[in-house]
């Protein structure tokens, strides 16, 4: 095989093992954490929040009903029981019940809208949950694919690297270094040649060079300095 045919194998390896590694730094930065799920996970957390505080302002009116519901039962008690003779004495205690139903028939209404509330935001949590746990279930299943990708991306590269070194230890070192040295500059080192023509810049090349070129001995585009195989 000649020289510049290997150089040629060289660079597809390379350029193999760069779009590769290309792909391995993108899925990987997809590995982690996922925004949607710490966006929900709080959304979660902000309604459960909300949800314990509604369900103690529940308790607290019906404790507050309860008590007022006692307090008018005693007062009524003492009304109708006839213990009390005076007429102003039994007006203000009629009074005083009437005022206290009426503040009882208050805060059973602001019970209701509490209660109304308390199972609005049950749905809400609900419903937050289920989410989550779709979005969970969807973030782990990408996740274990990602990984699976990333494990795959490893063993080409690994396989790869290895035949680069392979090949390159039959081509002369300072000839490797070289190719190397080319490369960095110009992205490729080596041109095809397809009817006469280097395919690294579509310049047309002098005869002289093609033949030397299909000698087999290393020979250097003279526009773009690329070495060139003739295929
Ligand atoms: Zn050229």
């Amino acid at each position: 095989m000649g020289v510049a045919k290997q150089l040629y194998q060289l660079q597809e390896f390379d350029l193999k093992i760069e779009s590769n590694e290309q792909s391995l730094k993108q899925v990987t930065s997809q590995l982690g954490e996922s925004k949607a799920v710490v966006r929900v996970q709080k959304q979660l957390q902000l309604e459960q929040q909300r949800l314990e505080e509604l369900r103690h302002k529940q308790h607290s009116a019906e404790w507050e009903i309860d008590d007022l519901v006692t307090k008018v039962a005693v007062a009524e008690e003492t009304l109708f029981s006839g213990r009390i003779k005076n007429p102003k004495e039994l007006t203000n205690l009629q009074h005083e019940v009437e005022a206290l139903k009426a503040k009882r028939d208050q805060l059973e209404e602001k019970a209701l809208e509490i209660i109304d509330q308390v199972e609005q935001s049950e749905a809400s949590v609900a419903r937050i949950s289920s989410e989550l746990e779709t979005l969970k279930a969807e973030w782990q299943h990408q996740q274990q694919q990602l990984s699976d990708e990333v494990e795959q991306l490893k063993a080409t590269l690994s396989d790869l690297r290895q035949k680069w070194q392979l090949l390159s230890a039959e081509i002369e070192p300072p000839t490797v270094e070289f190719y190397q040295e080319l490369r960095k500059g110009k992205g490729t080192a080596v041109a095809k040649v397809e009817q006469g023509i280097c395919r690294g810049c579509r310049i047309s090349l002098p005869t002289t060079e093609l033949q030397r070129a299909r000698s087999g001995s290393l020979v250097q585009c003279s526009s773009c300095g690329r070495i060139l195989f003739l295929a």
